[in-house]
């Protein structure tokens, strides 16, 4: 008997769950975090959708999972990840951190592996640290 075939999407989406639930917190990560506090301005590559800001702070007892949300609905196997620099940060104990990145994804399913979604992440990261 076959199984029912599951999307894509539905796998990823599974897949990021699992892995989301193994990733340590913050604040087993790098003790010294008191929060890190992000504004997102959010571009879309095609002009289609206006610019648009988020916030979000990340508190010491959430995971230390970075990836936000593509803003394109369509968009396959994306995600912005901002693990590399976040990481980075913590590492090198820096407070501030501004730069871009894309979307690895691809712009919907017809398109796969012909045209990247590429939604553009601009970040400012604010890092406060407990006085250790
Ligand atoms: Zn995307």
């Amino acid at each position: 008997m076959r199984k029912k075939k599951k999307n894509l999407k539905q796998m990823e989406y599974e897949h990021e769950f699992m892995l989301k639930k193994y990733t340590s917190d913050i604040a087993e990560l790098c003790p010294a975090v008191n929060s890190i506090d992000c504004r997102f301005l959010f571009k879309d590559p095609d002009h289609l959708v206006p610019d648009f800001t988020r916030e979000r702070t990340f508190l010491p007892l959430e995971k230390a999972w970075f990836t936000i949300e593509c803003p394109n609905r369509e968009c396959v196997s994306g995600g912005l990840k901002l693990e590399p620099e976040m990481l980075d940060m913590l590492r090198k104990r820096e407070t501030h951190k501004e730069g871009m990145i894309l979307c690895r994804g691809w712009s919907d399913q017809e398109r796969i592996n012909q045209y990247p979604c590429h939604y553009e992440l601009h970040y400012r990261i604010s890092v406060q640290y407990k006085d250790l």
